[in-house]
């Protein structure tokens, strides 16, 4: 069994996928050829936001995201612990300040009360509260009515690091158009994957859309070798693009396949073990379906004898960055951060994609029940 099963998907869109990458070796357009436009507009269609630009990797994203909006020294720029390093890993290389914040236990994603206490901390530190990378973890959007009431108050940002997230729904909004900037990753494994790294980046700010049209490649003005900032070189791959295409057609249904499944684990499993709770008015796109240990459940023990029946399992995220050496040195709230850490100990993740046949669940479901002591 596939902990997410990419060929299963490659076959169901095998034609589609072929034609495509024929098209770009007959054109040859390999830099921002025609499919980086297409699938911007289409991208940009798929969830309301104005402008969608493609980069190399979602990390770059975030790095565009955050040279357009400008951060700098002194900057407190308030992340989650509980994600994966990209989230933070551009903040110190802009020469900014990423600050600590806990997440909620049911739904992984920034608690608000301890953002406040973060941004009270930064205060007392000296440095300029700036702006909020909330993220998408697992797919569930972050609670973007709170964070954008604080950051309204205090004059931050809203930065939404979609990652695992795009194209989920809050409150009727999806992921992509929430916050003055978003961003996505292509990574093969998230929801939406293509073939190799790419990434995107979205905003409603036609100013902010411009900066990163400029930053993305090499800082480019009007005149191609009159360069009007510093920037880099990351461009979405024309052949991703293509890819990108075939697969976004098919993402909206992929979406609904994910919940049915995320169903069936719900209903077998949440007599069991904790299973991941999904608020009114959202709609998570399952990036990940990550269930907790409770009292008396060891997760090794568990998740060694899930691997005995041949049931994949991973843990995401072991470390929260906060512990973790390159970080330990920032600030972080300081009440301390007892979710992120006491979850890291205590999740795992279950095989989950859109194309999961019924016995294959049935499998997993099985195994768990069997690997859980009661
Ligand atoms: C995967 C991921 C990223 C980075 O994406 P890359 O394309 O691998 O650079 C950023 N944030 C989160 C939360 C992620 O899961």
């Amino acid at each position: 069994m596939q902990f997410i099963d990419l060929a299963a998907q490659q076959q169901y869109i095998r034609k589609g996928l072929d034609k495509r990458i024929a098209d770009v070796l007959s054109h040859g357009g390999y830099i921002m050829g025609p499919e980086v436009g297409e699938l911007e507009m289409r991208l940009a269609e798929f969830c309301g936001v104005k402008h969608a630009l493609g980069c190399a990797n979602g990390t770059d994203a975030l790095q565009l995201a955050m040279m357009a909006m400008g951060v700098m020294p002194g900057d407190a720029i308030f992340c989650p612990s509980f994600t994966f390093a990209s989230t933070a890993e551009i903040v110190p290389m802009m020469g900014a300040t990423p600050i600590f914040v806990d997440i909620v236990p049911d739904t992984f994603n920034i608690c608000v009360k301890s953002l406040e206490r973060a941004i009270a901390a930064a205060k007392e530190l000296g440095l300029r509260p700036t702006g909020v990378v909330a993220v998408d973890l697992f797919g569930l959007p972050a609670d973007y009515d709170a964070i954008e009431a604080i950051a309204s108050a205090e004059g931050l940002w809203v930065l939404a690091d979609s990652a695992q997230g795009f194209g989920a729904d809050y409150k009727g909004r999806k992921t992509g158009s929430i916050g003055k900037m978003a961003t996505t990753s292509f990574f093969p494994a998230k929801p939406l994957g293509c073939y190799g790294d790419g990434g995107a980046i979205f905003t409603n700010d036609d100013d902010l859309a411009d900066l990163v049209k400029s930053y993305r490649v090499h800082g480019k003005g009007s005149h191609k070798y009159d360069n009007e900032r510093v920037g880099i070189n990351s461009r979405l791959d024309t052949l991703q693009a293509a890819i990108l295409l075939e697969k976004l057609s098919v993402y909206a249904e992929e979406i609904e396949k994910r919940q049915v499944v995320a169903n069936r684990y719900q209903a077998a499993l949440a007599d069991i073990i904790k299973t991941p709770s999904v608020p009114d008015n959202m709609v998570s796109v399952w990036a990940q379906y990550t269930v907790t240990c409770g009292e008396g459940q060891d997760r090794e023990t568990i998740m060694s004898r899930l691997k005995d029946d041949g049931i994949p399992t991973a843990v995401y995220y072991p470390r929260p960055l906060h512990q973790q050496t390159a970080y330990s040195a920032y600030p972080s709230d300081p009440e301390g951060l007892p979710h992120s850490e006491s979850l890291s100990n205590r999740v795992f993740s279950l095989p989950m994609h859109p194309y999961m046949q019924s016995d294959d669940q049935n499998r997993v479901i099985d195994a768990v029940i069997k690997a859980i002591p009661r």
